[in-house]
């Protein structure tokens, strides 16, 4: 097996296994590497997020102007921002499609899509008040 070096930390990443979902998380800043497809599949698995168990530092800085390679394809990402209930930045490959989420980004990523169901309490409840 191929290790592969975190891209931010340059730790270890070790993979671990959900559902017969395989992702790979850093031994050091808890970031998780996922696989094309694997963040899709793994948001819709319930209790997935607890392979994220590192903590997000509120006082993390995304680092804008450095490019974070790929663990794979060691080529640089591109950054994605997600502007949702949770605001977060992750990183994804644009060869291999992985994506990066540093620790704290998975939970955060994946409660985003329980958001249908806020967004209609909020306009049933807007509704109530006309
Ligand atoms: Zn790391
Ligand atoms: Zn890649």
């Amino acid at each position: 097996m191929k290790l592969l070096r975190c891209p931010k930390c340059g730790g270890k990443l070790e993979a671990i296994t959900y559902e017969d979902i395989e992702v790979d998380r850093c031994c050091q800043c808890n970031g998780i590497w996922f696989d094309s497809s694997e963040a899709d599949n793994l948001k819709q698995l319930k209790g997935s997020e607890n392979i994220d168990i590192g903590r997000l530092r509120d006082n993390q800085k995304e680092v804008l102007d450095t490019d974070i390679p790929c663990p794979h394809c060691h080529i640089a990402m591109v950054k994605m921002f997600d502007l949702d209930k949770h605001p977060i930045w992750y990183e994804t490959c644009p060869q291999c499609q992985g994506i990066w989420f540093d620790a704290g980004e998975f939970k955060k990523f994946k409660d985003n899509f329980s958001r249908p169901k806020l967004l209609s309490r909020a306009l049933n409840f807007f509704r109530l008040k006309k």
